[in-house]
């Protein structure tokens, strides 16, 4: 039973498997996503969103049916009945290629030509939690639609490749192979479920399911203990014919080109059915059991397979907070900052107070205006503590003093290990505050650029006292 204190109800617990993307964790999401962003404007992809929910069928259809992920992990339900008493079969999106290539062929967008694509969001997965595993978790993915030449295969590859770099994670290793064409893949399979009946005995009991219904899932067995069987198993690329086997040398000649190291695997396939040729992985051994951060390849079926005019197609999904864990590892947690913090004392300064935060803000300024808790407004010791622990850049001060004079009062905090500006605090009219903090936080990061802010650039106007009317705290 759960407890209720006199302070109110018992908390409430997130979902199993589903994290909370805390405001520590924020600058390192915010740098991956934005690292994501320009690497897929680097090679003209055009982003992608859609629902979460799709109709159950979508997933079924352009997953596989015989997959994990249909078999056992999605969040699929029955919605609540219409007026007509029909309930529709709903699920959580348990990755975006089914409903990329859904809005594609709803949308007619290939109409247009072939489409560069790409998505970020949350994916939904029933699997145990485990490190590296979670039941909501994010995937950064490209869809390259209508494209069927190893060049843009190589050039999704390559995309991951400028990502990963950008980001400093450099501990991967690029695996990959071709699973052929179906009727390849239809040879290659008679010859292996030969094989694995003859060695029934070593198979669990996934893989005895599977024997006839996916058998080449089974090379993709994590099971330790299947690794030797998996291993002696026959090979896809002893069945693939020429134009197979031309794909996969246009991918590796392209990747050798353009000096991205890679190991041939030939028991790489991919988990879910309508992939063919080019499969590839990321896997980094720094992560433990759940080493593959990008799985991607080519699903030229697909677009058909949903009801679309045949065309070709390829794409990666990277699983973002595996990513993140690599980069938790690497760096140090970033500070969050802002450039000022508003202090004030008084109702007359309270007012005045949030009308010169909204005007630094419409220059460009990150303000915050210190805003009153249950106990109230506090003091100004307590509030310049607020300041300080902020990562501000200035504190700015107004009370009746300031008020009165039409003045506020600039602190400079200590930042990054070093004051900005003079380092003293001073009193500038307040007509003068925005160019005094613009020019004082230009002077300190060289890399921003004056011309940013509008400002006016009138140092004459700049009104400073040479001594403070007040003594501030520390
Ligand atoms: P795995 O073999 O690890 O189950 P998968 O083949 O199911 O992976 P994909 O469907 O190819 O994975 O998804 C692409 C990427 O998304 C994976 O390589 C991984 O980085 C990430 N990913 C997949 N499932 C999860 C999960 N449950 N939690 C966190 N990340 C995941
Ligand atoms: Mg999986």
């Amino acid at each position: 039973m759960s407890q209720s204190s006199d302070r109110g109800q018992a908390a409430l617990r997130a979902v199993k498997g589903m994290n909370d993307m805390l405001p520590g964790d924020a600058p390192l999401w915010e740098r991956f996503e934005d690292a994501a962003a320009s690497a897929a404007r680097a090679y003209g992809y055009r982003r992608i969103r859609t629902p979460i929910l799709e109709h159950t069928a979508l997933f079924v259809r352009g997953i596989g049916e015989v997959t994990d992920i249909v078999e056992k992990e999605m969040y699929a339900f029955e919605d609540k009945a219409d007026k007509d008493g029909n309930r529709e079969h709903l699920a959580l999106r348990p990755e975006s290629t089914a409903s990329v290539v859904r809005a594609a062929i709803e949308h007619n967008l290939l109409y247009d030509g072939p489409q560069r694509l790409w998505y970020l969001g949350p994916m939904f997965r029933r699997e145990r939690p485990q490190r590296g595993r979670t039941r909501q978790f994010h995937q950064f993915g490209i869809e390259a639609l209508g494209y069927a030449g190893p060049d843009v295969d190589a050039e999704v590859i390559l995309l991951a490749k400028r990502l990963f770099d950008d980001l400093g994670v450099d501990d991967l290793r690029l695996e990959i192979n071709s699973i052929g064409q179906p009727d390849e893949r239809a040879r290659h399979r008679v010859a292996l479920i030969e094989y694995l009946e003859a060695n029934e005995q070593l198979l669990d009991d996934d893989a005895k399911r599977r024997l006839h219904s996916n058998p080449l899932r089974i090379l993709d067995t994590k099971n330790p203990h299947m690794q030797a069987l998996v291993e002696a198993a026959p090979r896809i690329a002893d069945f693939l014919g020429d134009d197979s086997r031309a794909h996969l040398e246009g991918v590796k000649a392209r990747l050798t080109d353009a000096g991205v190291a890679f190991v041939v695997n030939p028991r790489l396939v991919r988990g879910l059915d309508y992939y063919n040729l080019t499969v590839f992985e990321w896997i980094t051994e720094s992560l433990g059991a759940q080493g593959t951060v990008c799985g991607g390849g080519r699903y030229d079926p697909l677009i058909a397979v949903l009801g679309g005019k045949p065309a070709p197609a390829c794409g990666f999904a990277i699983g973002m907070e595996r990513i993140l864990e690599m980069l938790r590892a690497k760096q140090e947690p970033v500070e969050p900052s802002c450039d000022v913090y508003l202090v004030h004392q008084g109702e007359a300064a309270s007012l005045l107070a949030m009308r010169v935060a909204e005007g630094l803000r419409t220059v460009g300024l990150d303000v915050i205006l210190h805003c009153a808790g249950p106990a109230g407004i506090g003091s100004f010791k307590s509030q310049m503590k607020r300041a300080d622990a902020s990562g501000a850049a200035f504190a700015v001060l107004l009370g009746d003093d300031e008020v009165a004079a039409n003045e506020a009062t600039v602190k400079p905090l200590v930042r990054d290990g070093a004051a900005h500006g003079s380092g003293a605090q001073r009193r500038v009219a307040l007509d003068a505050l925005t160019v005094m903090l613009i020019d004082s936080l230009v002077e300190d990061d060289d890399a921003e650029e004056p011309d940013a802010f509008d400002a006016p650039d009138e140092e004459e106007s700049l009104v400073v006292a040479t001594e403070s009317s007040r003594k501030l705290p520390h």
